[in-house]
């Protein structure tokens, strides 16, 4: 049996990156993934042709994640055509990375509203269908940034800070209606961004890691279907770091 069968799993941002791991991961296990996107619409389709070879079922939406009104239309339409929701994993996320004197207001409210408003957006349209179920699982996207802070990430650490306070709210609200929320806080993943960086730098980041290596978007997949499935049935409220040791 896997690990997902019969689920419907919306995952926000899987164009590329950890998002796409995760999809693939989530097919793999038997879900049903409907998985967005903002603007990458050639990479979504060949996701989805790919997630759809050897019978698995994806579909993805370009719906942004940080529009209230988005979010709910997507659930909506997901909710029609599946009949509910079993897993949301908020995935998407963004960086406007620079240091605080130089950070725009515009830099700060892009970040909050795509990697923390986001959260709240989908949460509440997942909500209603979720508490009908009497059953569901929320997976948020954090950082160890948002545990640890980092120099010229102040929006970006507090979107993900952010992201751990509300996981541990929604748990705690919704805990007694079967409805479990988690974060993930990923370290260095490798992914193909950090490709076009330079490779001495790139080094240097995996010799400071306890495990010697940078993560891969599948070491992140591999925490979401756990925390997405019923083999976490009594984890809740919880922040799994997966970073290779780098934040203990
Ligand atoms: P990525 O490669 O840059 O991919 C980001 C994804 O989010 C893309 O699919 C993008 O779609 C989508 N997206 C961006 N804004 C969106 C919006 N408003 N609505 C819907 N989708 C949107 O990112 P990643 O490195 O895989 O990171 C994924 C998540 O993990 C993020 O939340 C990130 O903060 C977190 N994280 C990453 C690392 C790391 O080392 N990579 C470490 C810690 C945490 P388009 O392609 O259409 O733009």
């Amino acid at each position: 049996m896997k690990l997902l069968e019969n689920k419907i799993v919306i995952v926000t941002g899987a164009s590329r990156g950890i998002g796409k791991s995760i999809a693939e991961e989530c097919v793999n296990q038997g879900a049903t993934v409907i998985f967005t996107y903002l603007s990458s619409k050639e990479k979504a389709e060949a996701l989805e042709k790919e997630l759809s070879a050897n019978g698995g079922v994806a579909k993805g939406y370009k719906s942004d994640a940080s529009k209230f009104e988005e979010a709910q239309a997507l659930v909506d339409s997901v909710v029609s055509e599946y009949g509910t929701v079993d897993v949301l994993i908020n995935n998407a996320g963004i960086t406007r990375d620079t240091l605080l004197m130089r950070m725009s207001e515009e830099q700060w409210d892009e970040v909050i509203n795509t990697n923390l408003k986001s959260a709240f957006n989908l949460t509440k349209a997942v909500q209603r269908p979720m508490l009908k179920a009497r059953s569901g699982s929320i997976v948020n996207m954090s950082s160890v940034v948002g545990v640890k802070g980092n120099a010229g990430q102040a929006n970006y650490a507090a979107s993900k800070a952010g992201l751990i306070g509300f996981t541990k709210s929604v748990a705690a609200e919704l805990g007694s209606r079967n409805i479990r929320c988690n974060a993930i806080a990923p370290g260095f993943i490798e992914t193909e961004m950090t490709e076009a960086l330079d490779q001495k730098v790139v080094q240097e980041w995996r010799n400071g890691i306890p495990l010697k290596r940078g993560g891969s978007p599948l070491d992140v997949a591999n925490a979401t279907v756990y925390l997405a499935s019923d083999m976490s049935a009594y984890v809740t409220g919880q922040t799994i770091h997966v970073c290779g040791g780098m934040l203990m």
